[in-house]
């Protein structure tokens, strides 16, 4: 597959200068680059005067109602909505967009695609995709800027939380100096570094640590010490009464033990189908070729796939496409 082509951050800026109507919209199961991306973008049209609707298939979590303006994000209406341009945000192939969100966006006659995975095929009509950047966030920083476009406080809040959830906090090997000067810029804008932290990291609701307990009864390694894995039932998600974005970066705790070069997390989703999380410590062991092994995608050190299920079948296979990987070593 070749490259797509890519479009210059000019091309963009035509667009967005001379249309007038806009719906943004991210991947399923939202996190806080893919919500904060498309907060970030569409707070700067909106102060350019443009009509901008704000769409996610699985609507707003919880968890990032503390940004400015989230109230914006909606679950897509029935109707196609009458847009001109539609913008992919955060998000590799266009099936993640979602089905209701997409038939939403269907009259648009534009289509751009923002994004930050080196997985992405680039399907719109107009591509920026910088598989460099840690975040979207980052690409849209980038893009505001050198536009010129107006910077509105709830673009600067919903940047930083996008870089932050997206870098784990600033620590993965994608941060580089230009993240943290981006991050001082936006300090130096008025973001409140100690409130806005606080907010995103320690409201965690107390469902969020018994699903901790319940993921740590199932936590499993392989023998040489090199593959960790957990698993969340289905059954577990009713008795606790999870919301999807719990599980959001708990994946972090069994990637940081010591040895373990790959984690995996298992997650049995209705209609029999598995979600798979995986992160990577080592170049060397790419999650994002494993995962596009079985239709998924995302980034080397960071990369998921949903696939059919049942649960124990989804495991043998991706665990046993890891254990290849581990042995070429
Ligand atoms: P997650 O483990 O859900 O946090 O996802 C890790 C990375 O992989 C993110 O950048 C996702 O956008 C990407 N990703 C997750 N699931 C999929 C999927 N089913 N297809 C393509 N990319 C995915
Ligand atoms: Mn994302
Ligand atoms: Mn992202």
């Amino acid at each position: 597959m070749n490259p797509p082509a890519l479009a210059t951050i000019e091309q963009i800026g035509d667009v967005l200068r001379t249309r007038q109507s806009f719906v943004i919209i991210s991947h399923v199961r939202p996190d806080g680059d893919a919500i904060g991306s498309q907060l970030a973008l569409g707070f700067s049209l909106l102060a350019m005067g443009k009509s901008v609707r704000f769409l996610n298939e699985d609507g707003l979590p919880e968890s990032l109602a503390f940004l400015p303006g989230s109230e914006r994000i909606e679950f897509p209406p029935d109707e196609p909505l009458d847009v001109e341009v539609a913008i992919a945000l955060d998000t590799s192939t266009r099936p993640r967009l979602g089905e209701r969100a997409l038939h939403a966006a269907s009259k648009a006659s534009l289509w751009l695609n923002i994004d930050h995975h080196i997985s992405n095929p680039g399907y719109a009509d107009i591509n920026l995709i910088d598989s460099t950047s840690p975040a979207t966030g980052q690409v849209l920083y980038e893009l505001i800027t050198k536009l010129g476009l107006p910077f509105s406080v709830e673009t600067r809040d919903a940047i930083y939380v996008a870089i932050s959830t997206d870098t784990g906090s600033f620590q993965y090997p994608s941060t580089t100096a230009r993240t943290y000067d981006i991050a001082a810029d936006l300090i130096r804008r008025g973001l409140d570094v100690g409130q806005t932290n606080s907010q995103t990291y320690d409201e965690l609701p107390f469902r969020r640590l018994e699903l901790m307990r319940a993921l740590l009864n199932t936590l499993e390694r392989s023998s040489d010490g090199i593959v960790a894995h957990w698993e969340l039932r289905e059954q577990t998600c009713v008795d606790l009464g999870l919301r999807p974005e719990d599980s959001e970066g708990l994946i972090d705790f069994i990637r940081a033990i010591r040895g373990v070069r790959v984690a995996v997390f298992f997650e049995e989703l209705p209609e029999g189908k598995v979600r798979v999380s995986m992160r990577s410590k080592d170049r060397q062991l790419d999650v994002c070729i494993i995962a596009s092994e079985f239709g998924g995608g995302g980034h080397s050190l960071a990369a998921g796939i949903r696939m059919p299920g049942p649960l124990e079948i989804a495991k043998a296979r991706v665990l046993g496409a890891i254990q290849k990987r581990v042995e070429m070593l």
